[in-house]
């Protein structure tokens, strides 16, 4: 049975420029009426306490304070052993009674969106706060006893140059006092706004020089990558993402979520309306082994210590490096893989061109 959950909250204040997930601006009737759907899901899906417990988005700090006790309070039977209880929020809708209702309901780690702190791209990239308020929200959330935070970072956004990026880390490992960082490279989708508006990545060649600055930099001010885009303090990383990257089950919740259980993964309705009529309807797929095998794969070489051999062979009962020795030549003659210790791992040379590694063993 799955020890984990990921909730989805659809709903945003303000819909940024560049965003494409599944989303919608925040109505109060429409998320009175969500909150009743959601609560209803959750009395029907979830049946053993979860080691972890995460509500993303969307932004579920958008929702009022009263909604959010009520699906917090749906909650509460599930979580009573959850070792990490995550809800991503975002700075101006994160009033300090929601924190301490987050707190009172056993919310013991918060993912902050915060993108990048220099004006001119938060401008353009339409979220609406400032390097200060970042900074006293953070403050405000540890007041409130919740002491393990998170933040989104974005790179190779419209107009940002590798000093504003300097200048922007240099800021959070010098002042802000979290515990892990998230990085995501822009991606602009069709259907974003950023999308129609025909808005161009920057060059490719100076959004990789970002990453690898930040790989570099981060681990010199305390903050170890542990996977492709997370770095954290010792003991701080997210245990709900590595779930994900371990290949376990989950339960996914809200329209919009993804879950699996028992080899099957589902995706729950992304449209609201349905959602709030006819429940999760959820497009559902059978993994087989020959999928699971390379999921597994895909998601493991995420991490920085790569696979665990012998745990490949005891779900599988497949030798690893006999089924896949051609690749393995291949990738390890040419530096991208290496084995040791019982994992196998992307080196750094791999792990920036880990997609590129995962079509040799697709095919
Ligand atoms: S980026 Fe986040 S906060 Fe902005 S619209 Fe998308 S989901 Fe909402």
């Amino acid at each position: 049975m799955a020890q984990a959950c990921y909730l989805h909250v659809p709903f945003c204040r303000h819909i940024c420029a560049y965003c494409d997930f599944t989303r919608c601006g925040y109505h109060e009737t429409l998320a009175d009426k969500w909150v009743s759907a959601v609560v209803k899901e959750i009395q029907e899906k979830l049946q053993a306490p979860l080691k972890t417990m995460y509500i993303g988005g969307g932004t579920p700090s958008a929702l009022s304070y009263e909604q959010l006790n009520v699906l917090l309070t749906a909650l509460d039977p599930y979580i009573q052993e959850c070792e990490e209880y995550t809800m991503e929020a975002n700075i101006e809708s994160f009033s300090e009674d929601k924190i301490a209702l987050c707190y009172h309901h056993g919310i013991n780690r918060i993912s902050l969106g915060v993108q990048t702190l220099q004006p001119k791209l938060l401008k353009i990239i339409e979220r609406k706060h400032t390097k200060e308020e970042v900074l006293s929200k953070i403050k405000e959330i540890k007041k409130n006893g919740i002491d393990n935070i998170s933040i989104d970072l974005i790179y190779g956004l419209p107009e940002q140059t590798m000093t504003m990026w300097k200048e922007d880390l240099e800021e959070i490992v010098t002042n802000f006092p979290i515990e892990h960082i998230s990085l995501y490279a822009l991606t602009i989708e069709e259907h974003s706004k950023f999308g129609r508006m025909g808005v161009k990545n920057i060059d490719p060649e100076v959004e990789e020089d970002m990453y690898a600055f930040a790989q570099d930099y981060l681990p010199k001010h305390g903050f170890y990558q542990y996977e492709i885009s997370n770095f954290s303090k010792q003991g701080k990383e997210s245990k709900h993402n590595c779930m994900y990257w371990k290949y376990e089950d989950f339960y996914g919740i809200g329209c919009g979520a993804s879950g699996k259980e028992q080899h099957v993964r589902y995706d729950n309705t992304k449209n609201i309306h349905t959602y709030i009529t006819q429940g999760s309807v959820a497009n559902c797929i059978t993994l087989n082994k020959e999928d699971e095998m390379f999921e597994l794969i895909m998601m493991n070489l995420r991490l920085k210590k790569g696979m665990d051999l012998n745990h490949f062979k005891e779900l599988f009962q497949v030798d690893f490096e006999e089924k896949y020795a051609s690749v393995l030549q291949k990738q390890i003659e040419k530096g991208m893989l290496a084995i040791s210790d019982g994992y196998i791992k992307a080196t750094e040379k791999g792990y920036p061109l880990l997609n590129d590694i995962l079509i040799d063993f697709m095919e």
